[in-house]
């Protein structure tokens, strides 16, 4: 997959290097004697960093039945749900941690790889504290709410020579990977023409009004940056992972005022590709919306509601109905990137792809408060 590439390719050689040294490390058997049985091969051990919603009934549960990594501590601000957890997943109370004691996870051999599951604007901090702590960084999209801090992140984990990817559950999944095949054969020519939404209905709850996904600073934006991200991804997955080279974008109206009062209630965007392909986008806190068509001259490729969703995507082309195994999407994820690793193989979800995103969602909220064309940055 052409991936965007880190500023430097020397420090990207180096950087792979460093990976690989890893990844060797990380494969080898404990123990190894002649005659013995074939060892398994090693899972890695998984900290969860911020025990919310998404880790408590996506990740959590994903651990239990992956087969190259498994739960092995998490970072939480509760001491009590941390001890819960420990109960529950068979892991030392020693492998619970605060936020403030991170740097402490360097000296544990069970974790491998720290998951920064946190509200959006903190993901810098986790991140840059788990690679200090020499550890392998999955960050939650999206991966930051600021190019600068995607960039101090992919510092931070360079500096440690440690992995980082972002945890980009739709490029494991089996219906997006074909819809990035398809794009990348050029299976009915290059995707042109392209229209896609994510969103779902942010009810009007006291509860639902105390979300940090309400809150600018802590969510950085609204649906865009939420579910919006996903759409972007799908655009750039359809033109082999080029970025837009420009935006145009509108906030919708804000019908609920008294919920709404710091982020964008919805937004539509287009980003125009260097091959004059177009996409047309829209993110909602308003509707449950997830689909994404493309178009190319000699056919098209549909991805159905629940297109972006955690249930399997339906697939369409202009050739027919695609159908591929069901997958748990979460569990797909965490063993490619766990696979991945243990291979050396360099990963599908890097951080400068998250990066890629946060520098177009920046240009599409430009476009959208000053009403012009906003190019995008490198
Ligand atoms: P939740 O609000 O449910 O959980 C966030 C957790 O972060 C909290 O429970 C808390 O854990 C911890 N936390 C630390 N500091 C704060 C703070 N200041 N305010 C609130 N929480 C804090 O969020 P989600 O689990 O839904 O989302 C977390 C991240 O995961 C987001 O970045 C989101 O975009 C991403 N996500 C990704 C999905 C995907 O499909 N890939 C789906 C859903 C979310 P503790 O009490 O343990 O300290």
């Amino acid at each position: 997959m052409n991936t965007p590439h880190p500023a430097s390719p020397v420090s990207r050689r180096k950087f792979l290097g460093q990976l690989s040294a890893a990844a060797a490390f990380l494969a080898a058997p404990r123990r190894v004697q002649a005659g013995d049985a074939p060892m398994p091969p090693r899972r890695l051990g998984v900290a969860l960093v911020g025990l919310g919603s998404y880790s408590t009934y996506q990740l959590g549960p994903a651990l239990r039945l992956t087969e190259r990594c498994r739960l092995a501590g998490v970072v939480t601000g509760s001491r009590a749900k941390g001890r819960e957890w420990a109960r529950d997943y068979g892991f030392p109370e020693g492998n619970i941690f605060g936020y403030d004691t991170m740097a402490r996870i360097s000296g544990n051999p069970d974790i491998d790889i720290v998951y920064v599951v946190t509200p959006n604007s903190l993901h810098a901090e986790h991140c840059i504290a788990a690679a200090k702590a020499g550890k392998h960084v999955i960050c939650e999209k999206p991966m930051a709410t600021s190019v600068a801090d995607c960039d101090a992140i992919i510092a931070a984990c360079r500096a440690a020579g440690v992995r980082l990817t972002v945890g980009y559950r739709l490029h494991y999944e089996p219906h997006h990977a074909e819809f990035a095949r398809l794009a990348r054969e050029r299976v009915f020519g290059p995707f042109m023409k392209m229209e896609g939404a994510n969103g779902f209905e942010m009810d009007s709850s006291a509860t639902a009004k105390t979300s940090w996904r309400l809150d600018k600073v802590l969510a950085g934006g609204g649906p865009l940056m939420d579910m919006g991200v996903y759409v972007v991804q799908a655009a750039c997955m359809a033109k082999v992972e080029a970025a837009p080279v420009a935006v145009t974008a509108r906030f919708g109206p804000v019908t609920r005022p008294e919920v709404f009062s710091e982020v964008e209630e919805s937004i539509s965007w287009t980003m125009e590709f260097a091959d004059g392909a177009a996409a047309h986008c829209r993110s909602t806190y308003d509707e449950r919306v997830s689909s994404f068509r493309a178009e190319a001259d000699h056919g098209w490729a549909r991805l159905e509601f629940p297109a972006f969703y955690y249930d399997e995507p339906l697939l369409t082309t202009s050739r027919g109905p695609v159908k591929l195994p069901e997958v748990n999407h979460q569990v797909a994820q965490l063993d490619g990137m766990a696979k991945e690793l243990l291979e050396g193989r360099p990963s599908i979800a890097p951080g400068e792809m998250g990066r890629r995103d946060i520098a177009i969602v920046e240009a599409i909220y430009a476009a959208a408060r000053n009403g012009r064309r906003v190019e995008v940055g490198a």
